[in-house]
């Protein structure tokens, strides 16, 4: 199976012919074609496994068709991580991949200037990658909008759960359109996943790598 075969957008294809991906990795086959299709994913997946580009590129495919219907600078993806690092790391993937499009990525974390990345969201955000505490933090002072929310990617879960950040998740949740794609990608499982998953997910697609 080659990418060109999976439904992605000239642009998109043209990116990954140019960062040298010949074939699609497993998880990329699985969830390309889900996430296109707008199905809730549920998918245990290590790091290295290309996880990133199998929600990022089917993202930015939607983004591109959503932008060619109507103008609009409304967040329309969020990544919630557990770490600064692992936000940076998904945003220069999203930066990487849409490097020809028309699409911007914003990221936000703790422990930066608030003010800089409110400035980088005042620029106009297609995708949102953050930790949960600052996002919190910028949605309590009504600083961002996410009423226009098309998806929302949570990325390396269990770490999540193990960093404590259910409560936050919870909040942040309750505060997210109902109707919406929800992707959600572990490492690990355990009952507290499970049920974390349960509460999110809609009819998902289980993909296990
Ligand atoms: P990830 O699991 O998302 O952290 O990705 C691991 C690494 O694999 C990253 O450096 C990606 O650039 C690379 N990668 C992702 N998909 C492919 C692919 N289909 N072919 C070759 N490399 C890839």
């Amino acid at each position: 199976m080659s990418f060109a075969s999976l439904g992605l957008d000239q642009n998109i294809l043209d990116q990954v012919k140019k960062l040298d991906y010949s074939t699609p990795t497993p998880i990329q086959l699985a969830a390309i074609p889900a996430v296109l299709s707008n199905q809730d994913i549920m998918a245990g997946a290590q790091t290295g496994t290309g996880k990133t580009a199998a929600f990022a590129l089917p993202l930015l495919h939607r983004i591109l068709q959503t932008k060619a219907s109507h103008h609009t600078d409304n967040i329309q993806v969020l990544v919630l991580t557990p770490t600064r690092e692992l936000a940076q790391q998904v945003h220069a993937s999203f930066i990487k991949y849409s490097a020809n499009l028309p699409i911007q990525s914003v990221v936000a974390y703790g422990g930066a200037s608030i003010n800089v990345q409110l400035d980088a969201l005042k620029q106009g955000c297609d995708v949102l990658v953050a930790t949960p505490g600052r996002l919190l933090e910028l949605m309590m002072k009504n600083l961002i909008d996410l009423n226009h929310l098309q998806t929302l990617v949570l990325d390396e879960a269990d770490r999540m759960l193990d960093m404590g950040f259910i409560i936050d998740i919870q909040r942040i949740l309750k505060k997210l359109p109902e109707t919406r794609q929800t992707l959600f990608f572990s490492a690990t499982f355990n009952d507290e996943i499970f049920a974390l998953s349960k509460a999110l997910l809609k009819d998902p697609q289980l993909i296990e790598v």
